[in-house]
């Protein structure tokens, strides 16, 4: 459901590994973000984290969407702060209002029904930001008449398909990218390259 005008969610930016069928043990990214000095403190039992005192080294900002006091003072009670959910045993679709029609694997016509043909939403319990659904789940194309894994289809920068994420908040669609010693970090972990993408609910 879209918020009311004025409550409107700024936007996330999500980190997820090339290949959406791999995943990596959601302590195993914790321990390395917080190595790195991307996440600190933990917020709550679920699994947010304050960001940590090296956000700015490894996150690019070129908007002023994001404010951070001291560089992510632990102190700090607002300000970016970082969600990395439990890997799942399927791959996940993950989209927002910024969302626009993706691309056919197949033949690359765009499909701008997209969202009628999408499955019905189904946040979980342990991971209830934002919108996802089933990334295994075909999606037919308009054009050639294929019918393709969601997370098959090319979805650009807004909207993106993965088993282990790292959640960015509150990022404009973007106004922020990781730097490329995060993206070389994260590969160390075995999963293949990390890309990125963001949405907007
Ligand atoms: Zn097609």
């Amino acid at each position: 459901m879209i918020p009311a005008l004025g409550s409107l969610h700024t936007g996330r930016l999500v980190l997820t590994t090339v290949d959406p069928l791999q995943a990596v043990a959601q302590p195993t990214i914790v321990g390395l973000l917080t190595e790195l000095g991307l996440v600190g403190p933990r917020r709550d039992a679920v699994a947010s984290f304050d960001a940590g005192p090296a956000l700015g080294a490894l996150v690019g900002f070129t908007g002023c969407a994001v404010q951070f006091d001291g560089a992510g003072a632990p102190e700090a009670t607002h300000g970016p702060w970082l969600h990395v959910p439990p890997a799942t045993m399927e791959p996940r679709l993950r989209w927002g209002r910024n969302t626009r029609p993706p691309r056919c694997p197949t033949c690359s016509a765009a499909l701008h029904a997209w969202r009628e043909h999408l499955p019905a939403p189904e946040p979980g319990a342990d991971d209830p930001r934002g919108l996802c659904c089933d990334a295994d789940l075909p999606l037919r194309c308009d054009t050639c008449g294929s019918a393709q894994p969601t997370h098959r289809w090319r979805w650009g920068r807004h909207a993106g398909a993965g088993r282990s994420f790292v959640l960015i908040e509150e990022v404009f669609p973007g106004e922020a990218r990781p730097l490329s010693a995060l993206l070389q970090a994260l590969e160390q972990l075995g999963a293949g390259t990390w890309d990125y993408f963001y949405v907007q609910d």
